[in-house]
């Protein structure tokens, strides 16, 4: 590619940061990445009434924590009015758009007219399109409100290459006269956009199925201007399993980049989740690297048929597509420890169970709890939930593992105390210790070993399932070890 790219990501702030919008960020960042070029945020404030500061600030939050970095901006679409104005300006002089005085009843009587006589088409029939300049002016005189609606060719073909979709157009004459400035003067999202675009020298637009609608009357726009048409890559739009778009108000919190970072996901997890959501390598990778992905990205590979988003409302097992948790676990997994020990250090901060000492004395301590509860969780959010009691006292103890393996062996309020004295009277609790001690109380006892040993791990960890008990017998302090293990009475005596 010769030429610099240069893409933006225009969101309109009337909300949260959507997957869906997030998603075309990326799609954009990685071109730009890709080529060199340049990504521009441009904010598209143009809905006065619905766009807030609020949701402005969290679109740029979330994208600095996706890593999604853009070049130039934020630019504000309204501080670019008089733009948007001058353009329509220069449309009614050059006489490639004209001031329509018909007013909304006059426009919809003689469009149930064109229904009832089935003509093929209904939209604006061009009245006000062939006013002599002297009828025009008496009316705008006479203080006639009008809109300005752009002249659509009569003939021809109007069309575009899109990347993703091949060869799209129409005959320009099924495209009726659109309104490009409204009847209190203001300009249309469709037009500032375009004069945007212009200024903003883009070359690719990339943005999702549902602006198609917008695009042909846009290249329109482009022509009209004297513009170079940008190329479009129009990307498939995300549907849940029964094929309805995924939105808030049907689907919750889940829809919002926010959602992702309250439960624990990673960035670059969600990053490399939401691009399989309408891209493919072209093989069955799954798993991408900053540079990987940049590297293998190309808008030829979009997909063309929608992505499905595959979660159910209420399910109890995943609280979102099971395979972002799975890509998001495997990050969790793989990745240098100490950077999931920064992320664990958020979620305790704001949990209030961060102890400085994680960072001094108790360092390497904390490091290997980390490194040992990852195997098993899945987000970082796992480490102040089902990893809670590693960090501190007040921790509640799973209700399966109370009922299943405290609470039906009365016994244990005898035999745990003596578990407790048996590694009391140790030098120093290692694995290896711990495991002897435990199978020889149990063979004393005539009792399966398991039955203390879990029975242990619910008192001492809270959980049903976990690292190997000796392991932790030994990894825990010993003062705590000692004490969750003597709780057992007072378990008794609460559930009674
Ligand atoms: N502001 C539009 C949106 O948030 C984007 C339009 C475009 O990409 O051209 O949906």
């Amino acid at each position: 590619m010769s030429e610099q790219v240069r893409v933006r990501f225009p969101p309109s702030p009337t909300g949260y940061l959507h997957i869906g919008g997030a998603r075309t960020a990326i799609f954009n960042w990685l071109f730009a990445r890709k080529h060199g070029g340049t990504l521009i945020l441009r904010i598209e404030d143009t809905d006065a009434e619905r766009s807030t500061e609020e949701s402005i600030r969290g679109i740029i939050e979330g994208l600095e924590w996706l890593g999604i970095d853009w070049d130039e901006g934020p630019y504000f679409q309204t501080e670019f009015a008089a733009d948007h104005i001058a353009a329509a300006e220069k449309l009614l002089a050059e006489g490639k758009a004209y001031k329509c005085f018909c007013s909304k009843e006059e426009l919809e009587a003689r469009r149930q007219a064109a229904l009832a006589a089935k003509k093929s088409q209904v939209g604006y029939d061009g009245k006000c399109r062939d006013l002599s300049p002297e009828e025009a002016a008496r009316l705008e005189a006479e203080g006639r409100p009008y809109v300005v609606r752009f002249k659509t060719p009569r003939d021809g073909e109007v069309g575009y290459e899109d990347r993703v979709l091949g060869k799209i157009s129409r005959p320009a004459a099924e495209i009726e006269d659109f309104v490009i400035v409204r009847s209190n003067g203001k300009p249309l999202y469709l037009l500032c956009n375009v004069v945007d675009d212009i200024r903003d020298r883009i070359t690719h637009i990339i943005r999702g199925q549902d602006h198609m609608t917008n695009t042909l009357r846009q290249v329109l726009l482009y022509q009209a201007l004297g513009a170079r048409v940008p190329v479009f890559a129009h990307m498939p739009l995300t549907l849940d399993l029964k094929k309805a778009k995924i939105s808030k108000r049907s689907h919750g919190e889940i829809v919002a980049v926010q959602f992702y970072r309250d439960h624990g996901f990673i960035p670059w997890a969600l990053v490399n989740f939401l691009v399989l959501l309408g891209w493919n390598p072209g093989d069955d990778r799954e798993i991408f690297s900053k540079e990987e992905l940049i590297q293998a990205f190309s808008l030829e590979r979009i997909n063309r048929s929608n992505s499905i988003f595959n979660y159910r409302k209420g399910d109890a097992k995943f609280f979102t597509d099971p395979k972002a948790i799975s890509i998001n676990a495997h990050y969790l997994r793989t990745m240098p420890v100490e950077e999931i020990a920064a992320l664990v250090k958020k979620e305790l901060e704001r949990e209030g169970l961060w102890d400085p000492a994680y960072d001094g004395e108790k360092k390497d301590w904390f490091l290997r709890t980390v490194d040992m509860l990852r195997e098993r969780f899945h987000t970082t959010r796992d480490f102040v939930t089902a990893g809670r009691a590693f960090f501190s006292d007040d921790f509640e103890i799973d209700e399966k593992a109370l009922k299943k393996n405290v609470l039906k062996h009365p016994g244990l309020k005898e035999w745990l105390p003596m578990l407790a004295d048996r590694l009391e009277a140790e030098a120093v609790i290692t694995p290896e210790r711990a495991e002897a001690v435990a199978k020889g109380l149990a063979e004393e006892l005539g009792i399966k070993p398991g039955i203390p040993l879990n029975a242990a791990r619910a008192l001492i960890t809270g959980q049903i399932k976990g690292p190997s008990m000796f392991e932790l017998f030994a990894h825990f302090d010993r003062a705590t070890v000692l004490e969750r293990l003597r709780r057992i009475g007072e378990i008794f005596g609460e559930t009674a």
